[in-house]
């Protein structure tokens, strides 16, 4: 049976960016015209959609005008983030590039699955060179429900595949629960801003990336 694995980003793959961080405050002055305070907005593990509503109804902007604006967000986004990126915005955790090899040449199917919008996930991906793993993805541009991104996912693989051999691989507890709401797998990885006791409700839980035979062992079965 063909296994598709999507990993997400943040916390995961890569430290979490500086410069995307900083963009949602940029965003909601620049489009909405309003002051905002990412670094003090919990938003580990939430779409970059959500957040953006999160952040702008703090600041009492109706719904419907935040919708209006979305896609003029998405590219100020885009914007900011391709202007100022650096490489803090791309720094992969420890092994991670040898894992993600690893499981390529053993056939699994790898894909993305982030709350970044996706031209904020692409070019921090291209950075880190480990765009070519990747055969799909599902992006925080897609929706702001984080488990309907699995069904982007699979629509931009183009191809058929069970639930079962589906694997949400992240950081923090709504990377679980989404994989619980989407009816895959979860494997949780504790180098973000939780620990493995944390993320104990995941079928597999792993200190690190460096755990490769441990992801490995249990992706057999
Ligand atoms: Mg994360």
């Amino acid at each position: 049976m063909e296994k598709l694995l999507l990993f997400d980003i943040d916390g995961t793959l890569m430290e979490e960016s500086p410069t995307h961080t900083y963009s949602f405050n940029y965003v909601c002055e620049k489009i909405y015209g309003v002051k905002t305070d990412i670094e003090s907005f919990p938003r580990h593990g939430m779409t970059d959609t959500g957040i953006l509503y999160g952040l702008l109804k703090k600041q009492n902007i109706p719904e419907i005008a935040i919708k209006k604006k979305i896609n003029e967000a998405f590219r100020a986004m885009e914007e900011y983030v391709s202007t100022n990126i650096k490489p803090a915005d791309y720094a992969l955790l420890n092994n991670a590039d040898h894992v993600l090899k690893t499981l390529k040449e053993k056939k699994y199917v790898l894909g993305i699955l982030t709350g970044n919008i996706q031209p904020v996930a692409t070019i921090r991906i291209k950075k880190a060179g480990i765009e070519k793993y990747f055969a799909t993805g599902g992006y925080g541009s897609d929706d702001i429900i984080r488990s309907k991104l699995v069904d982007y996912a699979m629509e931009r693989y183009g191809k058929s595949i069970q639930k079962s051999g589906i694997y949400l691989i992240g950081d923090t507890p709504l990377d679980i629960k989404a994989a619980r709401e989407a009816s895959v797998n979860a494997i949780g990885v504790a180098t973000g801003m939780y620990d493995t006791n944390d993320l104990k409700s995941a079928d597999l839980v792993i200190e690190n990336l460096k755990d490769e035979n441990k992801l490995l062992e249990y992706l057999k079965n």
